[in-house]
């Protein structure tokens, strides 16, 4: 790594990574000024913003305004959704693929098609966004959360069995920031239990599993397109199967009960909601997959020149995937930090400096199973009727998890805006970290 006691030519070999670095500023006082971190007074590594997303072009107004100019907003009168739907379908090697209002939703239905009802138990991962857990309270049954693996970020499949109860109706594994969960073991486990699967993949749009597309490994897979998502539309869903009785059951549930099969007649299958995305969202979503191919091209090259970049950088870790993930997709890059490699920094301190260098941190996700409003949830009337206190008591004793604890303390994310620029946009992340590591000990005690 760079020293100050570097001489000019030793300077202009050094990593390639901080070439653009010594080249701008050659001169050694004028470099010890450039070079000192945004936290310290100097001057930050970026000085321009990173991309904004979502990327919006001519194509999207285009579709957008066909839709509107149509007036069938409704998919009830048009087809767009339904387009939407086969080409979404298509892409992931589904058989089956329904639009629905948010992920969210394409959870609670999912769940609900695969029996879930109040009083059952589902099996999640703690290291998630809190509505892969809220999908599971919706149906008044118990969230029991696995351990985190904390090398991938991802469920730990090895702890799996030891929460199942007799109680326990669904897996719900989640593909956390477009790396597959391990989904060998997760679907091995749900054979041997006769244990439906519902993968939580709306971070893992296109994402793959020994080639095959998450999402269409399980017995369901759930999708969501807000705003932040890979494949954004402001708010929308999907749920896609391979099974037609599970896709009927959607299908009605999303549009009042109604029976698909029955057309006109207007029989209803079972009770509803109405989920429906409506056809100004699916233009959106329709524009945005014509982009969607070259904007994963593009984070997925990034991500793997960050990765190798900062192997040269001891005490940042970036999440490791397993042997059967052919594809990681990148909504999130996930890594740990040791302070120990920086001078004992804390975390916190670390992502403010980072921030301050213009590179877009936080971080990662709190223990899941330790949010109060769980508690508050587990005290209702509903919950007490369907639980006794003693299930309820050994709840968090069942639902321990310390790596997770660990990872907890230890994560933190880049958000994808950080993969959408070019190389060097990529190479300016490496810098920032590696300066403020360098500077670690005078920024602790600033
Ligand atoms: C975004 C997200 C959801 C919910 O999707 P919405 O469309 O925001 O309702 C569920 N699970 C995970 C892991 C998510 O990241």
């Amino acid at each position: 790594m760079l020293r100050f006691t570097l001489g000019r030519r030793e300077f202009l070999t050094a990593s390639t990574v901080l070439a653009s670095a010594s080249l701008r500023s050659a001169g050694g006082a004028r470099f010890v000024a450039e070079s000192l971190p945004a936290v310290l007074g100097g001057t930050p590594v970026r000085s321009r913003p990173f991309p904004t997303w979502p990327v919006v072009d001519t194509r999207d107004e285009e579709r957008l305004l066909e839709a509107l100019r149509r007036k069938e907003w409704c998919r009830l009168y048009g087809n767009i959704t339904a387009t939407f739907e086969q080409r979404w379908a298509e892409k992931l090697g589904a058989r089956f693929a329904l639009g629905v209002v948010n992920g969210t939703n394409a959870l609670y239905a999912a769940l609900a098609a695969v029996g879930v009802e109040p009083g059952d138990e589902v099996i999640v991962p703690p290291y998630t966004f809190v509505a892969t857990v809220n999908a599971v309270v919706q149906h008044y049954a118990l969230p029991v959360f696995t351990d985190t693996d904390a090398n991938t970020f991802q469920m730990d499949p090895t702890t799996i069995e030891d929460r199942i109860s007799n109680r326990t109706r669904c897996l719900l594994p989640v593909h956390l920031g477009g790396n597959p969960a391990d989904l060998d073991r997760i679907l091995d486990v749900a054979r041997r239990r006769s244990l439906p699967v519902v993968e939580d993949a709306c971070q893992a749009h296109a994402a793959e599993w020994k080639g095959r597309k998450v999402g269409t490994l399980g017995d369901v897979g759930c999708f969501s397109f807000q705003t932040t998502k890979i494949l954004p539309c402001g708010e929308g869903g999907c749920i896609v199967t391979q099974r037609e009785d599970l896709y009927d059951a959607f299908h009605a549930f999303h549009n009042n009960g109604r029976d698909r099969h029955l057309g006109e007649q207007k029989g209803y299958l079972h009770q509803g909601s109405n989920l429906r995305l409506t056809e100004l969202q699916a233009a959106v979503l329709l524009a945005q997959l014509d982009k969607f191919d070259e904007l994963c091209r593009r984070r997925e090259a990034n991500a793997h020149r960050l990765e190798t970049a900062l192997k040269q950088i001891p005490g940042v870790e970036p999440a490791a995937s397993y042997a059967g993930c052919t594809r990681n997709t990148y909504y999130i890059v996930m890594l740990r930090y040791d302070p120990s490699a920086f001078a004992g920094l804390p975390r916190e301190r670390f992502l403010t400096a980072l921030q301050q260098e213009g590179v877009p941190a936080w971080s990662g996700y709190r223990p899941l199973e330790k949010e109060p409003f769980l508690e508050r949830v587990f005290g209702s009337r509903a919950y007490r009727r369907l639980f006794s206190e003693n299930e309820l008591r050994q709840w968090s004793e069942r639902c321990r998890c310390p790596q997770n604890d660990a990872l907890c303390e230890e994560g933190f994310f880049l958000s994808q805006e950080a993969l959408l620029g070019e190389p060097s946009d990529v190479d300016s992340i490496v810098e920032a970290i590696d300066r403020i590591r360098r500077y670690a000990e005078q920024i602790r005690e600033s």
